[in-house]
């Protein structure tokens, strides 16, 4: 029986991994949740798999945690998370937080060399340079959630010898303005970049996938992951999401990992430390299969060559890609800015800072504060 902290258990992430518990409730025990405001699917979880810990990040009605005390022990500060995380009964981390605010949790994982489930990708990218070192130093084992690099992760196998590695390609769907012109990004609409075609998910990395970022994102995450040079790392548009990624070797052969759009499958897969697990699925049918491949739209490379530079640059330039985005992202969230704002902001961000070195975790959080500071007054700038 392994003990098991899902940090965003009441995200989308979080559900596909309750869904993959509840299937294998032998082998699994959810020993603490961690979750933002949504206290009502908070207190579903609670209700059914009892955690002895739950955590909540964001203020709650007092009166609200009543009933989830009654059933856990309630945990709000800093210090809790990092006790709960650290405990010496958790097996398995998984890291489900969405965005920057993910990276303490994971962090805290990593320092005490637990086995990590990434999804957070967000605290990869800012953080990479500080939390690789550390994993490495603490021997904590990262297995990577997102469909992706779960992939790539899957493909390399047990050799994970880069020796032999020639290429790794990463699958995009292309979001929901794949067919869209550049030119014409700026007139779409909140509702229409919030309707993914094949993946349902939380709302900031729904936007991501919109914009492309995302991948943006995902080249980064893979870079440090994988420690491949981003040289090595290619993208194509797989608009199906029935590949999630491949890794071509030195000898010509290109291994991929294929799945229908499903989270649960590489969240399995992750769990599936030892062996496999069974999961309900909806199996390929090969016969009617049409898998088609494109390159990136036109119009997004400047997006894609930043952060390609990140991956050369490494360093805080990670932190600063990560805030610029975040904090544009929310801006289109809340109709302050347009669509292809987001780009600029970005951009201009991105070319405000010079690249330094990051010594500890609180370097990220004072370079990621900076960057938020600057994308803030980049915004006021253009509106
Ligand atoms: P989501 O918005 O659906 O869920 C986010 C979760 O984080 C919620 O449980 C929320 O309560 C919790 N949370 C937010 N702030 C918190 C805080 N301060 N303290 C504690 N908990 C807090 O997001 P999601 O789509 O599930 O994505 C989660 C992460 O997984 C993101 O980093 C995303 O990039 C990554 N990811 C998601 C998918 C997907 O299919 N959804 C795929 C790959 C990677
Ligand atoms: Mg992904």
């Amino acid at each position: 029986m392994k003990n098991i902290v899902l940090l965003g258990a009441t995200g989308s992430i979080g559900e596909s991994c309750l869904n993959v518990l509840r299937q294998n409730i032998s082998n699994f025990n959810l020993f603490g949740i961690a979750f933002g405001s949504n206290i009502s699917q908070a207190k579903r979880i609670s209700q059914e798999f009892q955690p002895e810990h739950i955590f909540t990040g964001k203020t709650v009605n007092p009166d609200d945690l009543i009933e989830l005390q009654s059933v856990s022990n309630v945990l709000t500060s800093e210090e809790d998370l990092k006790q709960l995380i650290q405990n010496s009964q958790v097996d398995i981390v998984i890291s489900a937080i969405s965005g920057f605010e993910g990276l303490l949790a994971s962090y805290f994982a990593i320092e005490s060399g637990k086995t990590i489930l990434v999804a957070n990708k967000e605290s990869i990218v800012a953080a990479g340079d500080i939390l690789m070192p550390l994993a490495k130093n603490k021997n904590a084992l990262i297995i990577p959630i997102d469909s992706e690099h779960n992939a790539i992760h899957q493909c390399l196998g047990n050799k994970k010898n880069l020796k032999e590695v020639s290429k790794v390609v990463i699958t995009a769907s292309g979001g929901p303005f794949r067919e869209t012109p550049f030119n014409e990004l700026k007139n779409v609409s909140l509702q229409d970049a919030l309707n993914h075609p094949t993946w349902s998910m939380g709302s900031k990395i729904t936007i991501d996938s919109a914009t492309l970022v995302n991948k943006c994102l995902e080249l980064i995450e893979a870079n440090y992951l994988f420690d491949i040079p981003e040289s090595q790392i290619d993208i194509v548009v797989h608009p199906q999401s029935i590949i999630h990624s491949m890794v071509t070797y030195i000898d010509g052969s290109t291994i991929a990992q294929l799945s229908n759009p499903n989270m649960e499958v590489p969240i399995a897969n992750a769990l599936g430390i030892e062996a496999r697990l069974p999961i309900q699925f909806e199996e390929l049918n090969f016969s009617e299969l049409n898998l088609s491949f494109e390159p990136i739209p036109v119009g997004r490379e400047r997006i894609f060559e930043i952060a390609r530079e990140v991956c050369n640059l490494k360093g805080n330039s990670g932190v600063i890609m990560n805030a610029a985005n975040e904090v544009a992202v929310n801006a289109f969230l809340n109709k302050k800015i347009l669509f292809s704002e987001i780009y600029d902001v970005i951009e201009r961000t991105f070319a405000h800072f010079q690249c330094s070195k990051l010594s500890t975790i609180e370097d990220v959080f004072d370079y990621d504060k900076q960057a938020r500071i600057h994308a803030e007054k980049v915004i006021k700038s253009v509106h």
